[in-house]
């Protein structure tokens, strides 16, 4: 940090706003290839990861299309279009890597503190849908990043999978399910409290907890004036910083709505809250093992796919089921009601109206979801679990996300169930909109903000990344024998399976 003669404010080579994963992510990663960068993080709330990074509030499935049908749609030929799910799991070995440099250089002691092996499975019933689920395996398990996937659909084979599932499902109907033992479990939470671990107490790093952003504004030179607020009765006070990442999570689009950068005109925000049944009993949860992933119901949106969990949080296992979607007009868990109203703006109200028209399956989606009762929640659970009893099951709310409404020259407006990486001021300012797949692609994600911010640095950085991400640069699946050397030392280095 460095004091600003003129203006006597402290001025930081970063700012991060947010203490969630993305924040630390980015914080670590800068950190390790410039270690004499000063930062300072600012959340708003009394700890990290009290919002969407926390274990409880999201489904810590390290996300790599091993089990989201999702990500593999059936294409009009009848084939099944497997590119999106190649992506999605190419992102996942950058986050592997990352985590087993982290692990092996001993900035974080053990991958269990975060990280558990927990076979990923999809699970289908019907005629059609054993069809589909037989064509994705087809295509998936000749793919040098998914090699290792069974497919069943043997009542016996599915009944060592997966016992609690099978136990007292009626006979009959055609069952089938895939089964892949490099699937994770990631408390995502215990991850972010690392990351920032391995800041804290550092030279050149500021933690700064109880602290909200309200505004940032450009200061000239391409950098920028942060009027941050200390919530337990401080005065507010104004930092510079050289670049700023606004990783708020639901809060980063009304900050970068205030940064007043061209690239946030015309994007919106639609917040969908997340709910799950939480099982605790230990005679249940010791009968599952496994991310179960079905199908989505017609009209609902990707995230809402059901699927019942195994968790391992801070050492205790237990089971989730969900998610329920429900409708808030808060951007975060503990944001405010007026965050949509406030987010509302002459230049995207016409994408977010547009948006409105158009998603009609969507919005009776959402509705029959808010009017569901605990019995309908319970019948939803007893596709996947018949035997469930509603006494051993209690709802949970789970964190935002903010799905991301862009302009659209054809349709006015689009929303969109991805990430996006905004920057703009001559790559000073970046931030993350969107939710999913979420924390797994931390990392990649925020290889692309260095790229897109830090491009100068790049080359010189290059060494640096490759000992940190070996694959760095290259597409693993156009490289089976350098996907199978990273997905062989990254099983080993966090103790994974398969
Ligand atoms: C129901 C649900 C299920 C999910 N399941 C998965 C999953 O299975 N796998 C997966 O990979 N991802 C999943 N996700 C997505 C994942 O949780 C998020 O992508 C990820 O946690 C986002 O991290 P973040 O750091 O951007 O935001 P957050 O963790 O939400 O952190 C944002 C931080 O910013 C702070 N903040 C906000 N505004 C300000 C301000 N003005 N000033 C200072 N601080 C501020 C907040 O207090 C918070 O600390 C799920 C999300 C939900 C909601």
């Amino acid at each position: 940090m460095t004091s600003n003669p003129s203006s006597a404010v402290s001025t930081y080579d970063v700012v991060l706003i947010g203490g969630g994963v993305m924040s630390a992510t980015l914080g670590v990663l800068l950190r390790q290839l410039e270690p004499n960068l000063s930062i300072a993080l600012f959340g708003r709330l009394d700890d990290v990861a009290l919002e969407s990074s926390n274990g409880w509030n999201n489904a810590g499935t390290g996300h790599s299309a091993l089990c989201e049908l999702n990500y593999t749609p059936l294409r009009p030929d009848g084939n099944v279009d497997i590119s999106k799910a190649v992506n999605v799991n190419e992102a996942f070995q950058v986050s592997r890597q990352f985590w087993s440099y982290l692990v092996e250089s001993g900035q974080i002691a053990s991958p269990r503190d975060f990280l558990n092996p927990i076979p990923h499975m999809s699970f289908v019933w019907g005629a059609e849908n054993t069809d589909f689920l037989r064509r994705r395996h087809t295509a998936l398990q000749e793919h040098p990043l998914f090699s290792g996937m069974s497919f069943s659909t043997d009542e016996g084979q599915l009944r060592q999978w997966m016992p609690l599932v099978m136990h007292d499902r009626k006979p009959g109907e055609p069952l089938a399910a895939t089964w892949h033992p490099a699937g994770t479990d990631v408390n995502f939470g215990a991850l972010t409290r690392r990351l920032v671990g391995i800041l804290k107490g550092r030279p050149g790093f500021e933690l700064h907890l109880g602290h909200e952003v309200e505004d940032l504004k450009p200061a000239g030179n391409n950098e920028w004036d942060v009027s941050v607020r200390a919530l337990h009765g401080g005065a507010e006070r104004k930092v510079r910083a050289k670049f700023v990442f606004i990783g708020a999570g639901g809060g980063a689009l009304p900050l970068l709505q205030k940064s007043g950068i061209p690239e946030a005109r015309g994007i919106g925000g639609f917040p969908v809250s997340g709910q799950f049944l939480r099982c605790t009993n230990p005679d249940i949860v010791a009968r599952h093992h496994a991310k179960v992933y079905g199908k989505a119901s017609v009209g609902a949106p990707p995230m809402s796919v059901p699927h019942l969990d195994t968790r391992v949080i801070d050492g205790q296992r237990g089971l989730l089921f969900g998610p329920y979607a429900g409708f808030s007009t808060k951007f975060l868990k503990q944001g405010s009601w007026l965050d949509l109203p406030r987010s509302i703006r002459m230049d995207n109200i016409g994408a977010m109206l547009a948006v409105a028209r158009d998603n009609w399956p969507l919005t009776r989606y959402l509705i029959q979801q808010v009017l569901q009762s605990a019995d309908d929640r319970i019948k939803a659970l007893q596709d996947f679990v018949p035997s469930a009893r509603k006494e051993d099951w209690e709802l949970i709310t789970a964190g935002q996300r903010v799905q991301v409404i862009k302009k659209d020259p054809t349709r006015g407006g689009v929303l969109q169930f991805g990430t996006e990486v905004v920057t703009g001021a001559g790559g000073s300012i970046a931030a993350l909109l969107g939710a999913s797949p979420g924390a797994s692609t931390a990392a990649p994600i925020m290889l692309t903000v260095l790229q897109r911010c830090f491009g100068g640095r790049l080359p010189q950085w290059a060494a640096r990344l490759r000992e940190i991400v070996p694959s760095y640069g290259v597409k693993l699946a156009q490289d089976p024998e350098l996907c199978a050397q990273v997905r062989e030392r990254t099983r080993t280095v966090l103790q994974l399976e398969g």
